[in-house]
């Protein structure tokens, strides 16, 4: 912003002594003004605009006030995107974005196309806006807390991966979580392109804004879908374009869920024009992101994951799903206001024993309690040291 000649405050609730010297520093040089130590209302009622850190709640006490008095309140990224003109393909849903995110982008690289990847997963889109370099396309990972405020945010490509119950803890209810997901679509219109999770029980039936051109996936063919998976591939037709073949033999990230995050890609690739070839080449390839079910190593008999970004219950079932043996699973942290008794069901099934902990400990303890056995472990270290001994 202060590149762009604005006027800058940071207004920060904790106070400039608990605050890195360095970023300190950073501000000083840059001539914005620091307001620490907490926010006042005035600082917010006399500003053109006000840029949210993703992790605020929306409705503190100033940024109310703002709003009520016609203060823009916008995103990181709604910002980004007011400053870039490079296409967009946005990437959004509980589970799935970043694989999918950096798969996509591989994609494009691959067919050899200039391409900035970032958001939610990584590098925030601003500094592809200050950065100045002119991408052919910028592929964005979006969390709900982005689209929240997102007023003009519009993607060329948008992908909806699916929708279950997550943050909770920071929604009314589940409604306004799936609505904030749909605001992906919200300024869309013709020539632009719109996939979707047809097996999704949220998405099958959703339509998108007039004009759009809808790309529906779903296990099996059905008229209105545009991808499917058939004998070990992926069979895709998007309109205007030839059937096409992906082959799943080189494929190796496992479970259903992640051959639907191809199905994703691949048509999203479709959309953009890369050839089936290049789709090929780099699923062929591709052997995912770190901590998302991960193969760390094996001893003797066992194999270890870390799926340490399974952080809501329908990723965590879906995680289970993809493994043939008997699984020993380690599970907590903190709680989102979600309901356990799907893992309880999805456990039964698969686990042997669950070590818990972090504050969540006693509600798995609780869902789990009759249908598998576990116990308690008092920090990670403990959990694994137990798990590796009854393994
Ligand atoms: P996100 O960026 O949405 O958190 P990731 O790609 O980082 O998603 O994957 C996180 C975890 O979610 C994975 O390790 C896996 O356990 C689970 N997961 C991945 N894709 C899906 C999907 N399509 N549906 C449900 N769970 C998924």
């Amino acid at each position: 912003l202060r590149q762009q000649g604005a006027r800058t405050t940071v207004s920060e609730i904790r106070a400039d002594s608990e605050l890195d010297p360095r970023v300190l520093r950073e501000l000083k040089a840059l001539e914005t003004l620091l307001e620490a130590g907490g926010h006042r209302e005035e600082t917010f009622l006399s500003t053109d605009a006000i840029i949210l850190s993703p992790g605020v709640p929306h409705d503190m006490a100033p940024l109310m006030a703002a709003r009520k008095n016609g203060i823009p309140v916008l995103g990181e990224m709604e910002l980004a995107c007011r400053l870039i003109d490079t296409p967009l393909v946005a990437i959004t849903g509980t589970n799935g974005k970043s694989t999918v995110t950096a798969l996509l982008g591989a994609i494009l690289e691959g067919a050899g196309l200039q391409v900035f990847v970032g958001g939610n997963i990584g590098t925030p889109l601003i500094e592809y806006a200050a950065s100045g370099k002119k991408a052919d396309y910028v592929v964005v990972e979006v969390s709900s807390f982005q689209l929240d405020t997102m007023t003009t945010f519009h993607p060329r490509v948008a992908v909806l991966l699916n929708v279950s119950p997550d943050h909770l803890d920071r929604y009314p209810g589940y409604g306004a979580y799936v609505a904030s997901k749909l605001r992906i679509f919200q300024n869309q219109g013709a020539g632009d392109w719109a996939v979707l999770n047809d097996d999704d029980p949220v998405l099958g039936g959703f339509t998108p804004p007039k004009g759009v051109s809808l790309l529906r996936y779903g296990s099996d063919r059905g008229e209105s879908r545009q991808a499917c998976l058939e004998k070990g591939k992926i069979n895709a037709c998007i309109p205007g374009g030839k059937e096409i073949s992906i082959g799943l033999e080189q494929w190796s990230l496992p479970g259903q869920h992640n051959r639907e995050n191809l199905m994703a890609v691949v048509l999203a690739g479709l959309a953009l024009r890369v050839t089936p070839s290049v789709i090929q080449q780099t699923a062929d390839t591709f052997r995912g992101l770190p901590h998302r079910q991960e193969f760390v190593g094996r001893i003797g008999e066992v194999a270890f994951y870390d799926d340490s970004k399974a952080t809501n219950v329908d990723a965590a079932c879906r995680s289970l799903s993809g493994y043939d043996a008997p699984v020993i699973l380690i599970a907590g942290g903190r709680d989102k206001g979600g309901d356990y008794t799907p893992l309880a069901r999805a456990a039964e099934r698969k686990v042997k024993k669950a070590l818990l902990l972090g504050e969540s400990k006693a509600l798995l303890a609780q869902a789990f309690e009759g249908v598998i056995p576990y116990s308690m472990a008092s920090d990670m270290e403990d959990a694994v040291s137990q798990a590796v001994s009854f393994a």
